[in-house]
């Protein structure tokens, strides 16, 4: 048995979802399906939440326009009337719980991280009532099992939620083992579960890759396969490197890495809960589902040259807080992180030395990160400093740490071709080393150092 998760990235025009209906239903009696929400829906959501708090009267414009988005996917892909009357029935029923939650926070003034959940999980429900429809209407025999009903567990933790593997194995056992057996298509809204009292916890932005793992494991399947608009993990972004190339395995830690920053293939939770049953993933392109794509797995092959991927994130910031003796003043890194996470600002990575902590920040979180610093009382930095001309580089290889010479061969060729490192981070990962660059040298390193680990060098 296999799960298959298919991303909102390639739930886009009803073509396309009308051409991913119909591998489904011929590769799919018997396997559980977890669906991310059509493409944008949610980010509608969550944006809904806003325009719903500043106005009620934004609230049935924001409904009818989830309506009419569906419903014009539904027109292409439930060809039968009776079916598509049906299908916009319990539409409207979805949505009319859905605008009720939304008059709730406008009443309230206030959105709570309880309704913040619900309110976004519903681009998945609608999803997978669309998908159920369109696949039964065809004549294959689909069901669609929300999560609160047949009991994927949560610990309760409003948008970072984590899957309670052993409840959610038992109760996922007992609901969807019969009907898999009799050959149906099984549908599984992806991105949230249910905690112990009842409430919907969703488990973070992108986290439907994360849910189909869970469900996965908890079903014992032979293989998590993940339907995206890509072909699988690159040995670098190719609209940067041309001859980027296909990785064809990569270790749960390589995806992992490859997944905070660089290639946003997979959440990188996602390989959380596999790694004791060792399941494997198969990324596979919706568009060409015969190509190998990338397979991860518990262990990987090495290649000659130990890195697979150069990968690089340019929505990097950096608040640099300029201490004395950081090493030997207790306190001073909770005191800064919990200044930030106060704000719900993310601190994507930490360096420290002992006169500096650099913060690495998205972007957008830049300017509100510096001025919740520069308020904190009693201060406990000599100087707060702002950068935002950076990106980060990194290369990812299992074996990188144990390895002699590689950082040494990285860094020849970004030196090889007059760039400055900023700052490098080595060692927290064993598979992974980054550092930092300006901006407009991104191009010239991240080439220099694919041609050096994958074909002859040059420069450019
Ligand atoms: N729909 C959710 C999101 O956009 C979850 C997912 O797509 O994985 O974050
Ligand atoms: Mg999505």
């Amino acid at each position: 048995m296999k799960v298959v998760k298919i991303g909102g990235g390639c739930l886009t025009e009803s073509e396309t979802i009308g051409k991913i209906l119909q591998m489904v239903a011929q590769r799919g009696p018997g396997s559980i399906f977890v669906l991310s929400a059509l493409n944008g829906i949610t980010d509608t959501l969550i944006d809904g939440m806003k325009r719903a708090l500043a106005r009620e009267d934004n609230i049935p414009q924001l409904i009818s326009h989830l309506r009419d988005k569906h419903l014009q996917v539904a027109r292409h892909l439930i060809s039968n009337y009776r079916d598509y009357e049906e299908f916009a029935r319990d539409l409207d029923q979805s949505l009319s719980e859905l605008e009720r939650y939304y008059y709730g926070l406008n009443f309230t003034r206030e959105i709570t991280p309880r309704l913040r959940d619900v309110i976004s999980s519903y681009g998945e429900r609608f999803a997978v009532q669309l998908f159920a429809k369109g696949l039964n209407c065809q004549g294959a025999d689909t069901i669609y099992c929300m999560p609160e009903k047949i009991g994927l567990s949560t610990d309760g933790k409003f948008g970072d939620a984590t899957a309670n593997l052993r409840k959610t194995s038992k109760n996922l056992q007992l609901h969807l083992t019969s009907l898999l057996d009799r050959g149906k298509i099984v549908l599984v809204p992806g991105f949230f579960g249910v905690s112990e009292q009842g409430d919907i916890t969703t488990f973070g932005r992108g986290g439907s890759d994360y849910s189909a793992a869970v469900v996965a494991v908890a079903m014992q399947a032979q293989l998590l396969e993940i339907w995206k608009d890509v072909d699988g993990f690159m040995s670098a972004d190719p609209k940067f490197v041309p001859e980027a190339q296909l990785i064809p395995v990569l270790s749960y830690e390589e995806a992992a890495e490859l997944s905070y920053f660089g290639a946003k293939i997979l959440h990188p939770r996602t390989v959380e809960p596999l790694r004791k049953s060792k399941l494997k993933i198969s990324i596979k392109n919706t568009v060409n589902p015969d190509e190998p794509g990338s397979l991860i797995t518990a262990r990987s092959p090495r290649p000659k040259y130990i890195i697979k991927s150069v990968a690089h994130d340019t929505d990097i910031s950096i608040i640099k807080v300029h201490a004395s003796a950081v090493g030997a003043r207790p306190g001073i890194l909770v005191q800064v992180a919990g200044q930030l996470t106060e704000r719900d600002i993310n601190i994507k990575s930490v360096v420290t030395s002992q006169t500096c902590i650099s913060l690495l920040l998205a972007r957008e979180d830049l300017e509100a990160g510096y001025l919740a610093l520069k308020h904190l009382r009693p201060r406990p930095f000599r100087r707060l400093e702002k950068v935002d001309d950076v990106a980060l580089v990194g290369i990812v290889g299992e074996g990188l740490a144990q390895r002699k010479g590689i950082a040494a061969r990285c860094f020849e060729a970004v030196a090889g071709c007059g760039v400055n490192v900023e700052m490098i981070s080595f060692g927290p990962s064993r598979v992974a080393l980054y550092f930092l660059i300006k901006n407009k040298d991104l191009h010239s390193a991240v080439n220099a150092i694919h041609s050096t680990f994958f074909s002859v060098p040059r420069c450019n």
